[in-house]
C-alpha cells in the first residue's frame, strides 16, 4: 500500500512549485514553513481558506520523519489523505472509520518510515498503544489542527484536546505547530496555556474576508426576506443556512424544496449515513442549499459556497465569523446574511441563563452573547466591528457591508451616551448592564440601594427610556468601543480610552434607530 519511495526533499519552495504545483507562498506561509522546518514551535492563527494546511504539509516533506497531523474531523482526513496521494504524498489516516487489519498495517508503516504524514484522531493519538507506536517513530514534526477544540468556551470543545501536551511532555524535541481559524484573544492565550505553546511563536495573519459583504437585517418576516435575499442575488448558487433547531432545519429545508430550491437538512440528529450522504451531495453538486444547525461546517471545504445565512443569530462574534467564513473561500465575491429579531434575542438569553454552566463560564459566554448583539446593532461597519472584536484595527469603513453601503439611519444620542458612560464611571466600572440600567432607570432595588448607587447624581436620569433602549445603547457602545466588557472579571463593563472624550461631552455618538424603535415594538407584541 505504501511505496517506501523517498520524500522529494529540497528546499520548501521546491516542495510547493513540485509536489503542490503552486508558484508562489501566500501570506505568512513562508515565513510559518522556514520556522517550522527550521525546529521551531509555531501557533499559527489564519482564516479558513488562508493557506493552514500547506505549514504543515510542506515541513512533513522536507523534514527527516514522519509528521503526526492531530485532526478532531474523519471527513476532513479522509479528503486531506486522498488529496495528499493524488499528489504522489505517502499519507494515510488513523481514525475509527478503519478496521482493525487496515489499522494495522497504516501503524506499521509509521513506524517503519514509509509515511510522510499520517492524520489521527485525538482520541486515538492519546491512547497508550499509539503514544508506545511514537517511541518507536522517528517524529518530523507534531501538527495540532482545528486547535481552538481545546478552548472549553467554544462550541467545538473535545476533551481530548486537554492531553495533547503529552507530546511535548513525552517528544520535548520534536517541533510542534498548532493551528486554528479562531483568532479571539482569550482562545488564543487558552491554546498556548493548555497545548504548552507559550514559547512558540505566534503567527497572527489578518482575519479580514474582503470578498464576503455583510448584511444584519430586522427581523419581519424571515422566510419571505430570505427568499428575496436568495431570488435577487443567489438564484442558481450554492449556500448554507444556518438554523437554531433541528426543527427549524427540517422545516426550512422542506420550505425551501417546496420554492423550487434544491435543499438538504443538516443536523446532529439524523442518522450518519444520511448526514454524509447530504454533505457529500452538497460539495459534489452545483446550487444545493444546505439547511443546517451548528453541526454542519467544520473542516468543509467547498470553495464555491456564494452565500451563508443565519436565520437565527449565532452565539457568539467567533462563531460568526466561522460560519459565514465558509462563504467565499475561492475569493469571489460571497455574501453573509443575517436575519435578527427581539425574539432571537430573549431565546438565545434563556438558553444561557438555564444552562448547567458554571457562572464564570455563564459570564463569558454573556459577554460573548452582548458582542454578537453590538455588532448587529451597529451602525458602523461591520467590518470594522468584527475585526475590532478580533483585535485588529481597520482604520476606514469598508465600503462592502449594509451599513457602508446603505448607511442606517441615526440619532443624536451624545446625552444618552453621556448618561451610559458617567453610570458606569461612578459606580466604580465593575458592572454590568442590569444594575447600570437600574441606577439609570431610578429602580431602588435591594442593590442599588445597598451599594449606595441610589445616591449618585446619574440615579433616575435615564427614566424617560426603557430597558430595552438602554440595553441597545449599551451594546452599541461596547460595539464602538467606548466600552469593554471585562471577561476576566464579573464582566462589569470598563471605559475606554476613546470613552473618555464621549463623557466629557466633547464627542458626538451617534447610534442606529431602528433596532431601538423595533425593540420597543417587539418587547410590546411579546407581551
Ligand atoms: P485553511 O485550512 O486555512 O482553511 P487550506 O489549507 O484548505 O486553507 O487552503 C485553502 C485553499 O488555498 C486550498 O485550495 C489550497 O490548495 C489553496 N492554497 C493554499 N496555499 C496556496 C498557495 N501558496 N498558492 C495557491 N493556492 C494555495
Ligand atoms: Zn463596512
Amino acid at each position: 500500500l505504501f511505496s517506501p519511495s523517498p520524500k522529494p526533499g529540497g528546499d520548501a519552495l521546491g516542495v510547493l512549485r513540485d509536489v503542490f504545483g503552486y508558484d508562489s507562498f501566500r501570506g505568512q506561509q513562508a515565513d510559518i514553513i522556514n520556522h517550522v522546518v527550521a525546529g521551531g514551535d509555531a501557533l499559527v492563527l489564519m482564516p479558513t481558506g488562508g493557506g493552514k494546511s500547506l505549514c504543515y504539509q510542506i515541513p512533513a516533506l522536507v523534514r527527516d520523519g514522519v509528521t503526526v497531523v492531530v485532526s478532531p474531523l474523519i471527513a476532513l482526513m479522509r479528503d486531506q489523505v486522498t488529496a495528499l496521494r493524488q499528489l504522489g504524498v505517502r499519507a494515510a489516516f488513523l481514525n475509527s472509520s478503519l478496521g482493525l487489519n487496515e489499522a494495522r498495517e497504516v501503524e506499521r508503516a509509521m513506524v517503519a518510515g514509509d509515511l510522510d504524514l499520517v492524520y489521527v484522531a485525538p482520541e486515538r493519538l492519546v491512547t497508550e498503544r499509539f503514544l508506545g507506536l511514537l517511541e518507536r517513530t522517528t517524529l518530523a514534526l507534531f501538527a495540532l489542527d482545528e486547535a481552538h477544540c481545546v478552548s472549553q468556551w467554544g462550541h467545538d470543545f473535545r476533551p481530548e484536546y486537554l492531553q495533547l501536551s503529552v507530546l511535548h511532555e513525552r517528544h520535548p524535541l520534536v517541533p510542534r505547530i498548532a493551528l486554528t481559524a479562531t483568532a479571539d484573544a482569550q482562545t488564543r492565550a487558552e491554546i498556548a496555556a493548555k497545548l504548552q505553546l507559550e514559547q512558540a511563536r505566534v503567527f497572527l495573519s489578518s482575519f479580514d474576508r474582503p470578498n464576503i459583504t455583510y448584511r444584519v437585517v430586522p427581523k419581519k418576516s424571515e422566510r419571505q426576506q430570505f427568499l428575496e435575499f436568495l431570488r435577487e442575488n443567489h438564484p442558481e448558487d450554492a449556500g448554507i443556512i444556518y438554523c437554531m433547531s433541528r426543527a427549524k432545519v427540517e422545516d426550512v429545508a422542506q420550505w425551501l424544496n417546496g420554492q423550487g430550491r434544491e435543499a438538504l437538512p443538516y443536523h446532529a440528529g439524523l442518522p450518519a449515513e444520511v448526514r454524509e450522504a447530504n454533505q457529500d451531495l452538497f460539495i459534489k453538486s452545483e446550487g444545493i442549499v444546505m439547511v443546517a444547525t451548528v453541526a454542519f461546517g467544520m473542516g468543509i471545504d467547498k470553495p464555491n459556497v456564494r452565500f451563508v445565512a443565519h436565520l437565527d443569530p449565532p452565539k457568539s462574534l467567533e462563531a460568526y465569523y466561522q460560519e459565514t467564513g465558509r462563504a467565499g473561500r475561492d475569493g469571489l465575491p460571497a455574501n453573509a446574511w443575517m436575519t435578527y429579531g427581539m425574539a432571537d434575542v430573549v431565546a438565545l438569553r434563556q438558553m444561557l441563563e438555564q444552562s448547567e454552566a458554571a457562572d464564570t463560564h455563564r459570564r463569558v459566554e454573556r459577554g460573548k452573547l452582548e458582542a454578537l448583539l453590538g455588532f448587529c446593532e451597529t451602525s458602523r461597519c461591520r467590518r470594522q466591528v468584527l475585526l475590532n472584536y478580533f483585535g485588529e484595527a481597520m482604520p476606514e469603513p469598508c465600503g462592502n457591508c449594509d451599513t457602508c453601503l446603505d448607511p442606517v439611519e441615526t440619532w443624536d444620542a451624545s446625552v444618552a451616551a453621556q448618561m451610559a458612560l458617567a453610570a458606569v464611571y461612578r459606580t466604580g466600572q465593575r458592572y454590568g448592564a442590569g444594575h447600570l440600567i437600574d441606577v439609570l432607570r431610578g429602580n431602588a432595588t435591594e442593590k442599588v440601594v445597598t451599594m449606595g448607587h441610589d445616591r449618585i447624581k446619574t440615579f433616575g436620569v435615564g427614566k424617560d427610556r426603557t430597558k430595552q433602549e438602554w440595553q441597545s445603547i449599551y451594546r452599541q457602545l461596547v460595539a464602538a468601543g467606548f466600552l469593554t466588557v471585562d471577561m476576566e472579571g464579573y464582566g462589569g463593563f470598563r471605559l475606554t480610552d476613546s470613552g473618555l472624550p464621549v463623557i466629557k461631552g466633547q464627542q458626538p455618538v451617534q447610534l442606529r434607530r431602528d433596532h431601538v424603535v423595533e425593540k420597543r415594538r417587539s418587547v410590546r407584541d411579546s407581551l
